[in-house]
């Protein structure tokens, strides 16, 4: 049995009946119009075990009790450790129609990642002046482009975030921000850090989730990763920064989870989907370094 959770809530194609009349009054010169591309593929699973009581997102995530998706949301939304989340409900808090129950064997499809990749739009070119970018920054605005991107939230609905990124690691990020999708690890808000005046400390404030940033590194004078575009800080709350002594903490706000819980929901560990999703592209992650600890940071280079 199949299931397209989404599919079925949608609207069948239109089907184009041909206007001869129409066509014999065509200017030649006008070209066809494009085809509609093929919607985006969906991603599909196989329920693996009768036993594990598994039950589906209606969204089309899993959402399942002995067999938790890797980012450990279990079928009423709470999070937990992989395989304890006990008998599953197949409701959701959220008023939503709620999971479906499954069966070994049955496929169920997530509903289809969407994001776009294009060059920076005028106005954040605008917002960006002054407070991300300024001349001299090492990375200059065509460089740059925009991701906007399907995210899960912490309320496990679909939110839409936008992320300014260095143009040519567009496909990066993206391919990242879909495994995240997949397995539904939570990301509260994804917006340019020119939302914030291009502070570093309000963004991370609201637990926000942000790339290309102009600015010094922590705590020194150099340019940041962030200025180059090759950087993203990822749910910086419950993945702060840790100084090597232990003393300074950022955000505040991210000072319970110092102490690494891995049954907290949107905390990068390793191993984890995050981490692995950025290995496979060969970049460092800054919870793996010896002294200072960033768990929020992921770079190309590895710093
Ligand atoms: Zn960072």
């Amino acid at each position: 049995m199949l299931l397209w959770m989404l599919a079925c809530t949608s609207e069948p194609p239109a089907v184009v009946v041909p206007d001869e009349e129409a066509d014999a009054d065509a200017d030649p010169d006008v070209p066809e119009p494009e085809p509609e591309p093929d919607p985006e593929p969906q991603f599909c699973r196989n329920v693996p075990n009768d036993a594990e009581g598994a039950c589906w997102h209606s969204f089309g995530g899993l959402y399942a009790d002995g067999a938790c998706s890797e980012s450990y949301q279990c079928c009423d939304g709470a999070f937990g450790a992989l395989g304890s989340c006990g008998e599953c409900a197949c409701t959701e808090p959220t008023g939503h129609e709620g999971c479906v129950p499954a069966e070994a064997g049955t496929e169920v499809c997530f509903a289809p990642y969407t994001h776009t990749v294009e060059p920076l739009p005028t106005a954040l070119r605008d917002a960006m002046a002054g407070t991300t970018y300024e001349e001299g920054c090492p990375v200059g605005l065509d460089a740059l482009a925009l991701i906007t991107t399907a995210h899960w939230g912490f309320d496990g609905e679909p939110k839409t975030g936008q992320l300014v990124v260095k143009a040519d690691l567009a496909s990066v990020y993206v391919d990242v921000l879909q495994h995240a999708w997949q397995v539904q690890f939570p990301i509260e808000r994804i917006e340019p850090a020119s939302a914030y005046g291009g502070s570093d400390d309000a963004s991370m404030a609201v637990n926000n989730t942000s790339a290309f940033n102009c600015r010094p590194v922590t705590g020194g004078t150099s340019w940041s990763q962030h200025s180059y575009g090759h950087a993203i800080d990822v749910n910086p709350r419950q993945n702060p920064y840790v100084s090597a002594s232990g003393n300074t903490v950022l955000p505040p706000e991210g000072a319970p989870y110092v102490t690494r819980d891995p049954s907290v929901p949107g905390l990068i560990v390793d191993p984890g989907p995050v981490v692995g999703a950025f290995r496979r592209h060969g970049w460092g992650w800054g919870g793996s370094w010896n002294s200072l600890k960033d768990y929020q940071h992921f770079s190309e280079n590895g710093l």
